[in-house]
């Protein structure tokens, strides 16, 4: 069971007198970074940045070289889209660049209210409210809903942004096996009555691994438990659903009582994130939710954008058609020849032994013009290339993938 880590007190200077000049040059304190740099290179776990030049898309100029893009979370190929880009050309010579405040002081513009409604509208929820990030609604609207005398139950494979929310909150956190509905209601059996109030938490679809949350099955224990239910649409928002409005859409759970959030950096091609739900919930967390409290407003830019990837991902739902048709075709080609990790969206992924078998295929890919990125621990718990399939992948972009991969 994860209690919230304490901070131990700080010792006592026993010694009396002035040590401080002793302690300076002995201690070095930071000299340990450099050590952690060390272990993280000896296990593989280094990261470092890759700079795209121009407009993201299906093909980009990735360090001088152009590749088709495997790694994008730019599902319908809105980032590049021109009525995206001019929303939000518009509203920055309207607004100007900045909020310059937080909504509830100087930060609030007719334009994040329109973005709210445009995102209640596709999610038929009755009300949203709009964080600067998707990360930040996700730590702002648990540390809000539950505290210490409460209990959170996670599936093991969300976000880091659903992790580190529940750890925020204060509250006790026990995390369920992947998908594993019996193991959440033993859990719930156990423990449910402990406690005063309870969150389950759980991607909708889960980022590392492309597949989905048992969703009509956890809406169930919830109703049974008295527990509330989160559920992060980040990766389905646009995608999943007959109107894009994701997994609660394609489970047929519309309506039902549930705290939706999502981003608007993925399928909606700008930044910024929100929570969806009851006007209850929103008004709640509009006055509990201190990452949305205490931040700027959304800027002018983003907030446009976000409003006009809506109004197409509604007109043009030979996006989200064209886009499974993708998947589909990959999928079916993936299969026969490589271990695929179960998925039921456009992330796809392919099991790799180890950290280095991961890294060194990635860079042979790249080598071949594909951008296809290696997922390594720590983030999941083993080695995959991660592929992530867009609406604007050609049937060239496609092939070059699966030759590249031969
Ligand atoms: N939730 C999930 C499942 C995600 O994959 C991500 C982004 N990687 C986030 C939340 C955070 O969203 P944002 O990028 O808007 O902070």
């Amino acid at each position: 069971m994860n209690k919230k880590p304490s901070i131990p007190p700080a010792p006592l200077n026993k010694g009396g007198g002035d040590r401080r000049g002793d302690q300076i040059t002995r201690n070095k304190p930071y000299s340990w970074l450099e050590k952690s740099l060390e272990s993280i290179h000896r296990a593989h776990w280094y990261r470092s940045v890759k700079t795209i030049a121009g407009r993201g898309g299906a093909v980009v100029n990735l360090e001088g070289r152009e590749v088709v893009n495997f790694a994008s979370n730019d599902y319908l190929g809105l980032a590049g889209d021109d009525r995206l880009v001019e929303a939000a050309i518009r509203a920055t010579r309207d607004y100007g660049t900045g909020s310059t405040g937080s909504r509830l002081l100087s930060g609030h513009r007719q334009l994040h209210r329109d973005l709210e409604e445009a995102i209640a509208d596709l999610k038929q929820t009755e009300d949203a409210l709009v964080f600067s990030s998707g990360y930040l609604a996700n730590l702002g609207a648990i540390a809000a809903l539950v505290g210490q005398r409460d209990l959170i139950l996670g599936d093991r494979y969300n976000h880091s942004s659903l992790k580190n929310g529940a750890v925020l909150s204060g509250a006790t956190i026990l995390e369920y096996e992947h998908c594993d509905r019996q193991d959440l209601e033993a859990k719930l059996q156990q423990y449910r009555s402990q406690y005063r109030r309870c969150l389950i938490t759980t991607d909708s679809v889960f980022s590392m691994d492309g597949d989905l949350c048992p969703l009509p099955e956890l809406l169930e224990l919830a109703n049974t438990y008295d527990a509330m239910l989160l559920i992060d649409e980040a990766h389905a928002t646009g995608v999943l659903g007959t109107t894009g409005a994701g997994c609660v859409e394609h489970f047929h759970c519309t309506g039902k009582p549930l705290i939706q959030i999502g981003t608007l950096s993925k399928a909606l091609g700008s930044l910024g994130g929100y929570v969806a739900g009851s006007k209850l919930l929103i008004d709640f967390l509009r006055n509990r939710a201190s990452t949305w409290i205490y931040t700027t407003g959304l800027s002018p830019a983003d907030t446009a954008a976000a409003i006009a990837a809506i109004h197409i991902i509604q007109q043009e739902p030979e996006r989200r058609v064209r886009l499974w048709e993708n998947v589909k075709i990959i999928k079916q080609n993936l299969i026969q020849k490589f271990t695929l990790f179960p998925s039921e969206s456009p992330i796809l992924c392919i099991g790799l032994e180890s950290p280095q078998a991961a890294i060194d295929t990635a860079k042979k890919l790249q080598e071949k013009g594909i951008f296809a990125p290696a997922i390594r621990p720590p983030t999941v718990p083993t080695s995959r290339i991660r592929l992530s399939v867009m609406t604007t992948h050609e049937p060239e972009h496609i092939n070059k993938l699966l030759q590249g991969l031969d």
